[in-house]
């Protein structure tokens, strides 16, 4: 072992060896990787191996495609076998929702490029694998690329392709603490001290303390996890295919052929936790003892499908551990603070996603970003809220629990909530407010009656009308919207506004005023959708989305300059917002400040009530709109102040459903669906924020493309014939059986009485009545591109003109 190393990963199991041979091959060569025992010595030996294309996150699906691909290639490379058998795979449903969710999913798939799929009947099914009982089944999703490797076979794969192009591997070199330097890090192991600019955390099982060594608690949690094998099922023999990987979405369990019996594995409903701070460090290759009792539901529904199994034995039963993060995706990425240090953990299904994992973070520490928007596997998407141990603990076991069960769109689960509340929270619920959860804050979606129960679905739901009712009173009076869920950066010091120009593409809004502030990446991609502040005082504030708190202070930190403070405030100062005709008439009779002549994009402090806040005159729903921000402990009175101030013009509190509508009726884009750092400013319209003539991060990429042809796909708002459904995101576009597009999000705008959708079409569809197609909850509509803004074109409602 050498004394230094460009990197480090610490961990030889799939996803430590994935990272290390995907820097390899990305040219970074003087990689080394440590792993405490032998390669596979985690989670990675005993996995069941399967491989599958089904994901309910488009891009984590994306990313699983791109490991299904690679796995051939490594077993070339390497010439070490990873016993892959591609038999395909069947995913099947037994319920009418089940089923309408699988044929909407097959639909995404299209979307994604994921084209070798299929929709089967429960008799193709069966066909396909015989010794699956058809009984309640309605349907099916074949997938060509489905299949299952030899685990041990495959780590090895990973690490020999490595070595051959340069990294090194050293078994029996335990890591046992980290130091920051001034350049990188120390790695202090069992076999001496190494030196290295980056070091990566693939530590599997004993991420957690891995993390520790740095000062970091990550949101990770290992649970434990059963699969039995049979012994040769008779029907096997006789059949001259192999079974396929099968997943049985109602019975909780996956199934996959092994040699001349079956491996059935099962998400157990009563799931175990263990070791939540991570694995003892002499847990070797050890697996539990099972516990048939905590399974027994799910065993016998898996017997019930595949009957074959009543007929013979257990050859082996495996209860093993393995990682989840809250929401079930991988923690991958830098982290904010610890210049260096990488995660590459709490990856649930490395054999399917390790590759992913690996070649995006590889782009990430060599290029300085991945190729993919992989916000969905980003460490940064959780912050401090998510370190607690019981949150930890509910999120993952309901994860885990869910692993198989479909969520709503609409549906909200449980589990670690409620965590961070506004302080008008009980006054609101008292009101009505049905809540959502997101970066553990709760908002409200919109306000019901008393014993009012929302109907999961993938349609309509029965809060339609409740929601159109709270978008009316907006467009035709006032609606008041706790915004506690935006984020709030507060920057200052001498060099603010300096910073500020550098890594806004805009120009900067003058004192008094706000401004829409695209942020680019030095690649030209869009680093955020952000509205700066500009008070007049010497400090500025950056709001966006809540959920990107973490990953904008991470952006923020790294683009640093001296004589900047930049503090996120979001935690201390909350607000709601009022939009409506009626917005400034109620504004006017809460303060004694001219109010009125505050124009649109302005901004300044004014006496609210008894409170001195700061208001902003802008509205996301496109009305005549003011932001006021207070502090937390001020949140009820502001709110009881403007709910009796506009008791008298028509004041109604509404929710972020509402909102939804409203923004999609102005074709205004929202983060993670218009707007996310897969595309670029003209692809998504943001450039006709940028100011050209400045300087600033991301300018010479986004010339470049503006001197170019333009982008290949463009952003419209298309109205879509639909029924009783509308559209939500990733359904594909279709112009004469040609895909064209997909649909980046949708709705239904309720004052507008249209069904609504945006979406990124080829540039020859993107032109005003181009007549398309859309699927639908698996159904093709009708779509027509129509100009953007449905709802008031011209803008005079917000401008108040
Ligand atoms: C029963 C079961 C069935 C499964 N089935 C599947 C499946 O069908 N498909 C699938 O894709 N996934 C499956 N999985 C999940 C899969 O096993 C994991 O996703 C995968 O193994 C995670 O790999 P990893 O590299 O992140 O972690 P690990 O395999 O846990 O590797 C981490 C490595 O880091 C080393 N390490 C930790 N700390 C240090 C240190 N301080 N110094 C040096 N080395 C250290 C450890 O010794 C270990 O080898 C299954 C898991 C179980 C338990």
């Amino acid at each position: 072992m050498k004394s230094h190393y460009r990197v480090v990963v610490i961990g030889g199991g799939v996803v430590g060896a994935s990272v290390l041979y995907h820097l390899a091959k990305f040219g970074w060569d003087d990689v080394c990787l440590l792993e405490r025992s032998i390669l596979t010595a985690g989670s990675s030996w005993h996995a069941a191996g399967g491989i599958h294309a089904l994901n309910a996150d488009p891009n984590i699906a994306a990313l699983q495609a791109y490991t299904i691909d690679l796995l051939p290639e490594i077993e070339k490379e390497s010439g070490q076998s990873i016993g892959l058998h591609m038999t395909g795979g069947l995913t099947m449903a037994g319920t009418p929702d089940r089923w309408e969710w699988l044929q909407s999913a097959y639909r995404t798939f299209q979307s994604i490029g994921i084209e070798d799929c299929r929709l089967v009947t429960p008799e193709e099914a069966h066909e396909l694998c015989p010794i699956m009982s058809p009984d309640g089944l309605l349907g099916g999703m074949w997938a060509d690329r489905e299949g299952y490797v030899d685990t041990t076979g495959t780590v090895q794969a990973y690490a020999i392709a490595a070595k051959k192009r340069g990294a090194s591997v050293f078994e029996h070199t335990k890591v046992e603490a980290l130091e920051q330097t001034k350049d990188g890090w120390r790695v202090i192991t069992d076999k001496g001290v190494v030196t290295c600019e980056h070091v990566v955390n693939a530590g599997g099982l004993w991420a957690k303390q891995l993390g520790r060594m740095a000062g970091i608690e990550l949101p990770v949690a290992p649970l434990k996890h059963h699969y039995l094998i049979s012994d040769t099922i008779p029907q096997l023999e006789e059949l001259d295919f192999e079974v396929p990987m099968t997943v049985d979405l109602e019975g909780f369990t996956y199934l996959r052929q092994d040699q001349k019996g079956v491996l059935l594995g099962i998400y157990e409903i009563d799931h175990e936790h263990w070791a939540l701070d991570g694995a003892p460090w002499d847990y070797g290759m050890e697996l539990f003892q099972e516990q048939t009792d905590r399974i027994e539901n799910e065993l016998i529904l898996g017997f019930e499908r595949y009957p074959a199994l009543q007929e013979v034995g257990v050859k082996t039963w495996v209860n093993g551990a393995f990682t989840f993060s809250p929401d079930g995706n991988p923690l991958v990425g830098p982290v904010r603070g610890k210049p260096g240090y990488w995660c590459a953990c709490a990856v649930m299904a490395g054999f399917l996603q390790g590759g992913g994992v690996g070649k995006s973070l590889a782009e990430w520490m060599i290029h300085g970003e991945p190729e993919a928007d992989v916000f969905g596997m980003d460490v940064a998407r959780y912050g401090k809220f998510a370190e607690n141990r019981q949150f930890i603990r509910e999120t993952t076991g309901q994860f885990y629990t869910r692993r198989f069960v479909m969520t709503y769109p609409n549906e909200q689960l449980p589990a670690g909530r409620p965590l961070k509340k506004a302080s008008a929270y009980d006054a609101m619920s008292a009101a009505g407010a049905r809540w959502g959860a997101s970066y553990g804050l709760e908002m409200p979606l919109y306000f019901a009656p008393e014993g009012f129960e929302e109907t999961p679905t993938l349609k309509r739901s029965n809060a339609f009308d409740l929601v159109a009712a709270e978008c009316k009173a907006t467009r035709e009076a006032a609606g008041l919207l706790d915004i506690s869920g935006f984020s709030r950066f507060e920057v200052s010091g001498p060099g603010a506004e300096a910073w500020l120009d550098r890594i806004m593409a805009s120009k900067l809004p003058k004192p008094g005023r706000a401004k829409l502030a695209p942020m680019l990446s030095p690649t030209g991609k869009l680093k955020g959708d952000l509205t700066v502040f500009n008070w007049g005082d010497g400090t500025w504030w950056i709001m966006g989305s809540y959920y990107l708190r973490e990953w904008h202070m991470r952006w923020f930190d790294d683009h640093m300059d001296d004589g900047v403070t930049v503090t996120d405030i979001a935690d201390a100062t909350v607000g709601f917002s009022v939009s409506g005709p009626n917005a400034c008439k109620i504004m006017e009779a809460v303060t004694q400040d001219d109010i009125a002549t505050l124009p649109f994009m302005g901004c300044g402090t004014f006496d609210i009530g008894m409170l001195r806040c700061k208001v902003g005159r802008l509205s996301v729903a496109g009305e005549l709109g003011y932001e006021i921000h207070c502090s937390a402990a001020e949140h009820i009175t502001l709110r009881e102040t403007l709910l009796a101030a506009g008791a008298a013009h028509g004041i109604k509190e509404i929710g972020f459903n509402a909102l939804l509508s409203l923004r999609l009726e102005k074709s205004f884009g929202i983060w993670s669906a218009e707007f996310t750092q897969g595309y670029t400013a003209a692809q998504t319209g943001m450039d006709r924020w940028i100011d050209w003539s400045k300087d600033f991060v991301g300018k010479a990429a986004a010339e470049a493309e503006r001197a170019g042809s333009g982008p290949a796909q463009v952003l419209v708002t298309l109205e879509v014939d639909a029924k009783d459904a509308d559209a939500s995101g990733y359904e594909p576009i279709w112009r004469d059986g040609e895909k064209v597009g997909f649909v980046t999000s949708g709705g239904y705008g309720h004052t507008t009485g249209k069904s609504l959708a945006m979406g990124m079409v080829n540039q020859n569809c993107a032109a005003e009545g181009t007549e398309l197609t859309m699927h639908v909850v698996g159904v093709e509509r009708g779509a027509t591109v129509i100009a953007a803004s449905p709802y008031d074109p011209a803008g005079n409602a917000m401008r108040g003109t």
